[in-house]
Formats: C-alpha cells, structure tokens, sequence
C-alpha cells in the first residue's frame, strides 16, 4: 500500500474543500445551509457562468451537504496513515479495495460495511 500517494491524494482533497468552502462563504454570505439551497436552485446556466472546471467539482461537495464532514474524515484518514491502520475497514478489520480508496481515500469502512451503516 503506498500511503503516501495517499496522503498527498487527501491533503489536495482537503485543501480543495477548504477552498470550496471559502469560495461559497465569500459569495454568499450566511450559513452553509442556505447557500445549498440557493445553488440548488440556480439553473445550469448559472453554475456555468460562475464556475470553472474545477469549481463544479467544489460545488458538488456542498450540493451533497457533507463537505465539513468529508473534511472530518479526511483528518481521520490522515491519523490512520500515520498509525498504519490506513486502508483497513475501522468496522471489520478486512482490507477496503485500492479502487475504492481511488474512489474515496478518506474512506474508513469496507462498502459491505459501509452499506451496512446506510441502512
Ligand atoms: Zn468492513
């Protein structure tokens, strides 16, 4: 497992959320739940005049409305690195897929456990 590439993966991952946050702070002022409705309601036309390529993808965290609480995880994920338990289901101990750790590198739990959890 190379943890590092990892590591560099969730320190970008982190420091583009903090951006998106700062981003939708500085444009409309309030709390963050406002504002996610506010861009929910905009058209298409709207994101595209006010967002880069990037930025889109910025967006999508607080449109899924768990962006503080990806920031958490990351931070998890991170002390996971260091005490070695990185790429480990925190549930059941079992190995959690490289893909799905390309997926999400701040994943904690494998997706049976994951699911279990969603239920
Ligand atoms: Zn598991």
């Amino acid at each position: 497992m190379d943890s590092d590439r990892f590591r560099t993966a969730l320190l970008e991952e982190r420091s583009r959320i903090e951006s998106a946050i700062d981003y939708l702070h500085r444009e409309t002022p309030g709390s963050l739940e406002d504002e996610t409705e506010e861009v929910l309601g905009t058209s298409d036309n709207h994101l595209g005049d006010a967002a880069s390529g990037t930025l889109d993808r910025e967006i999508d965290y607080t449109l899924e409305g768990h962006s503080e609480q990806v920031l958490a995880q990351i931070d998890t994920a991170l002390t996971r690195i260091d005490d070695g338990t990185f790429g480990t289901c925190a549930n059941c101990g079992r190995q959690i897929p490289e893909e799905r750790l390309e997926a999400r590198p701040w994943a904690s739990l494998c997706i049976e456990c994951q699911r279990d959890t969603d239920r």
